[in-house]
C-alpha cells in the first residue's frame, strides 16, 4: 500500500481540526499515513494525528520557516516512498504543498475534495472552471495536494505511540518570527460549519445586521458577503466568498440578498446545503440551491433568527 504524508498543524496541544481532514482523506483513500508536525509542541500534539500509524516530528528549528520544512518534507516523501503529501488549504499548508512541489519536480494541486487509490499511486479530484467541472488529476510523481476544508470527514481514533524525531536540514531562507492573534474571535468563513452570508440585496451597510444575528442565533456560524459588498466597504475583504474571496464549503451556506453570479458561485456551490433567500424566484443561486426561499430578507431573516435561537432554546 502506497504511503500519504499528511502535514498536521496543532494548537493548544492537539493536531488541528483542519489536519484530522486531510488525514481522514488520507485514510478514505486507503493509505498508509504519516503523519508530520513541526514546531514547539509537535511531539505532545502527535498523539492526536488519528489514523497515521507513524508521526515525524520535525526538529531543530524553533522558528516555522516554510522553505526549509518544505524541504525536509521533500526528502522524507523520498525516504518513506510516499505516494502523495498532503497538506489542508489553510494559509500555511497553501504556503507549505507548491514549495514540497517544487522539491519534487511535480505539480501541486490546489483545493482537492478527493484523494483516491490508483494502483500504486494516486489521483487527486478537484473542481475546475469555478466549479463547473470536476477534474481527476494525476502525476507522473507523487501527488502533493492541499485538500478543501470542510469537505473531508475528520479522522478519529487514536494516533501513532510515538512521534520519531527528524531533524531539519535546510537552512532557512525566511523565518516567522512571530504570530499575532487578530484582536476579535470571529469564525472564518473557510473554516466555520455554518455560513450565513449577505450581498446587495441588503440595501445598505446598517442593514446587514440581520445577517450577523441570523449568524449569531446559530452559535457556531461565521458572516460571509458578496464582493458587491465587499467593494462597497460594508464589510471586510476577509469576509468575501467567490472567485476572488475566498473558497468555502461549510456544511449549511446561506445566502441573503445575493443573486449567485457565476464567481459568487465559484466559492461555495461546493458546500453541503445551500438555502438562499431572495425576493427575485428567477435569481440564479436558486439553480444551486437546496432550499429556496422567495421573499423579502428583512420579512424572512428576523423569522428564521427566531426559530433558529427557538430549537436552539429546546435542545
Ligand atoms: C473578475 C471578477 C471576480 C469576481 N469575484 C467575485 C467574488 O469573489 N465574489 C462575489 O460575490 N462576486 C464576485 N464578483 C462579482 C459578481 O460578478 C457579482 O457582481 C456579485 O457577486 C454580485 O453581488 P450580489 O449578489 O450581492 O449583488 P447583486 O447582483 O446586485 O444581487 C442582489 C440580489 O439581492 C436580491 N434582493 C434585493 N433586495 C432583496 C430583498 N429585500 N430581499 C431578498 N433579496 C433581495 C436581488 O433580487 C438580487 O438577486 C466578481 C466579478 C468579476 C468580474
Amino acid at each position: 500500500m502506497s504511503k500519504v504524508i499528511v502535514f498536521c498543524e496543532h494548537a493548544s496541544g492537539a493536531v488541528r481540526r483542519a489536519s484530522l481532514e486531510a488525514l481522514g482523506a488520507a485514510k478514505a483513500a486507503g493509505a498508509d499515513v504519516v503523519a508530520v508536525l513541526t514546531g514547539e509542541g509537535a511531539e505532545a500534539a502527535a498523539g492526536s494525528a488519528a489514523g497515521a500509524s507513524k508521526a515525524v516530528c520535525l526538529t531543530g528549528q524553533t522558528e516555522y520557516s516554510s522553505d526549509a520544512v518544505a524541504s525536509a518534507i521533500a526528502d522524507l516523501c523520498g525516504a518513506e516512498g510516499a505516494g502523495a503529501f498532503l497538506a489542508a488549504a489553510t494559509y500555511r499548508g497553501k504556503d507549505l504543498a507548491p514549495r514540497v512541489a517544487a522539491h519534487l519536480d511535480v505539480t501541486p494541486f490546489a483545493d482537492c475534495i478527493e484523494l483516491c487509490a490508483a494502483g500504486d499511486s494516486f489521483h487527486v479530484k478537484r473542481p475546475w472552471l469555478a466549479g463547473k467541472a470536476l477534474a481527476t488529476l494525476g502525476s507522473s510523481g507523487a501527488i502533493v495536494a492541499t485538500t478543501r476544508l470542510n469537505v473531508f470527514t475528520p479522522a478519529e481514533g487514536d494516533g501513532p505511540a510515538e512521534c520519531a524525531a527528524v531533524a531539519i536540514a535546510a537552512e532557512p531562507k525566511a523565518r516567522v518570527t512571530a504570530l499575532e492573534a487578530k484582536g476579535d474571535a470571529k469564525l472564518d468563513v473557510k473554516e466555520a460549519p455554518v455560513v450565513v452570508s449577505g450581498g446587495r440585496g441588503l440595501q445598505d451597510a446598517e442593514k446587514f445586521h440581520i445577517v450577523e444575528e441570523l449568524a449569531g442565533a446559530f452559535g457556531n456560524a461565521a458572516v460571509g458577503a458578496s464582493r458587491a459588498i465587499v467593494d462597497l466597504g460594508w464589510r471586510p475583504h476577509g469576509e468575501q466568498v467567490g472567485q476572488t474571496g475566498k473558497v468555502v464549503a461549510p456544511q449549511l451556506y446561506i445566502a441573503v440578498g445575493i443573486s449567485g453570479a457565476i464567481q459568487h458561485l465559484a466559492g461555495m456551490r461546493t458546500s453541503g446545503t445551500i438555502v438562499a433567500i431572495n425576493k427575485d424566484a428567477d435569481a440564479p443561486i436558486f439553480k444551486v440551491a437546496d432550499y429556496g426561499i422567495v421573499g423579502d430578507a428583512f420579512e424572512v431573516v428576523p423569522k428564521l433568527t427566531e426559530a433558529i435561537k427557538a430549537v436552539k432554546a429546546e435542545s
